[in-house]
């Protein structure tokens, strides 16, 4: 399905968008969007908007099963921090200090403590 994104059409407006629900792909201008608090959602240009993920679908009702099935979802906002500490650990200059890993991320040092330990926690859980 997502392999449709790759191949360029010969129309610049060929790409169709994907219901996030049942898989079916639309013209953009037929798509329904909103937005849902996922705190896994990480936007690379838009960090601000971080735990926020955009959803398409192909009508009103899937928008609404698909915001319903995200309601169900914990908002985990350990689980959002990390998103941010890994993004700056991951890219860019190597952060040395965990003073600079505040400034990069946005973060207080215990919020960053926090995360880091709900990710170990997780990662235990994963391992075990
Ligand atoms: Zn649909």
């Amino acid at each position: 399905m997502w392999g449709r994104r790759k191949h360029a059409r010969r129309s610049v407006a060929a790409v169709p968008e994907l219901c996030d629900l049942c898989g079916r792909t639309f013209p953009p201008e037929e798509a329904v969007c909103g937005h849902v608090a996922d705190s896994s959602a990480m936007n690379p240009d838009d960090p601000l908007h971080d735990g926020l993920r955009r959803v398409t679908a192909c009508c009103e009702a899937h928008l609404e099963a698909v915001r319903a099935a995200y309601r169900e979802r914990p908002f985990v906002q350990e689980e959002l921090w990390a998103g941010k500490i890994g993004r700056v650990l991951t890219s860019g200059r190597p952060v040395l200090t965990m003073t600079e890993l505040a400034c990069r991320t946005g973060l207080d040092e215990p919020d960053i403590r926090r995360a880091i330990a709900w990710h170990n926690e997780r990662r235990r859980h994963l391992d075990g």
